[in-house]
C-alpha cells in the first residue's frame, strides 16, 4: 500500500552474540591500545575475528606462528586479513624449528611436548603481553577442565594480564551458526575431520564420536599447550 511504512521482521541477535560484543566492546573501551587478542584460528576465533572487524574496534589481533602450522592455516590466516581488512600479526618463538632442533634435539614434540609448546607459545605469549594490559581469547567453557573453570572477565596472574574470554559460554553449535550465518571463513581441515587445529605433528584427526579435543597431543595426557592452563588445575592436566 503506498504510503505505508511495513515494519519487516528481522531475526533479533541472538543473547550470547549480543553479550560477546558488548564484552568486545568494553574490553576496547577500558584497555585500548593495550588490549590484545590472540587466535589460532580455529572457528570460534575466526568468529571473533569477524566481530571485532564488524565492530571497529581497536583491538590487536595476533597470532602465534610455531612454524608448524598446516598451510591451510596460513592460507585462512591470509584470506581473514584480506576479508575483514585487518592485518593479524606474527608472534614468534626464540628459536626457528631448525634452531630448536639444534639446541633440544630433533622433533621436541614427540619426547617432552610441555616444553616444546613452552618455547613455542608460552613464552613468545609471555613476552608479547608484557606490553598489553588485557588479551583476548576465543576459549569456550565445554572444551576442557582449565576453559571450563575460566571467567568472563578474570585475572590471569601466570601472565599478569587481565583475560577476557567473550565466547566462554558458546558451546560449539553457537560458533558454527555464527560463522555459517555470516559467511565467517574458517579452516577446511574441519571438514576433514579436525575440529581442532594446532601444530601439524601434534594435531590428528577425530573419529565420529570422539571428543573433538582428543586429535590433539594425541596418545599423551596433554590437553592444552600451556596458554589457558590453570595453576590449581595443572598437575593433573599436565
Ligand atoms: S603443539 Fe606440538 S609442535 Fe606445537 S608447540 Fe606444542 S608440542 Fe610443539
Amino acid at each position: 500500500m503506498p504510503g505505508v511504512a511495513i515494519a519487516v521482521e528481522r531475526p533479533s541477535k541472538t543473547a550470547n552474540v549480543a553479550a560477546a560484543e558488548e564484552l568486545l566492546v568494553w574490553a576496547a573501551r577500558t584497555y585500548a591500545p593495550r588490549v590484545l587478542f590472540t587466535t589460532a584460528f580455529g572457528a570460534a576465533g575466526c568468529a571473533l575475528v569477524a566481530l571485532i572487524a564488524d565492530l571497529r574496534l581497536p583491538i590487536d589481533i595476533a597470532t602465534l606462528d610455531t612454524g608448524l602450522l598446516f598451510p591451510e592455516t596460513y592460507a585462512l590466516w591470509r584470506r581473514l586479513e584480506a576479508r575483514y581488512g585487518v592485518t593479524i600479526r606474527s608472534i614468534t618463538p626464540e628459536e626457528s624449528v631448525t634452531e630448536q632442533a639444534a639446541t633440544h634435539g630433533p622433533r621436541l614434540w614427540e619426547r617432552a611436548p610441555d616444553l616444546c609448546c613452552e618455547l613455542r607459545k608460552v613464552r613468545p605469549l609471555a613476552k608479547e603481553l608484557a606490553r598489553f594490559d588485557a588479551w583476548i581469547t576465543s576459549i569456550r567453557g565445554d572444551e576442557t577442565r582449565d576453559r571450563g573453570a575460566a571467567a568472563p572477565v578474570e585475572k590471569d596472574a601466570r601472565f599478569g594480564v587481565v583475560k577476557i574470554n567473550p565466547l566462554l559460554t558458546w558451546t560449539a553449535e553457537d560458533v558454527w551458526r555464527y560463522v555459517r550465518e555470516h559467511g565467517v571463513p574458517t579452516s577446511p581441515l574441519h571438514a576433514r575431520g579436525f575440529p581442532s587445529i594446532g601444530c601439524v605433528p601434534c594435531t590428528t584427526p577425530v573419529a565420529q564420536g570422539e571428543d573433538p579435543r582428543a586429535g590433539r597431543w594425541r596418545g599423551v595426557a596433554k590437553t592444552e599447550c600451556g596458554l589457558h592452563r590453570r595453576p590449581a588445575l595443572a598437575a593433573t592436566n599436565a
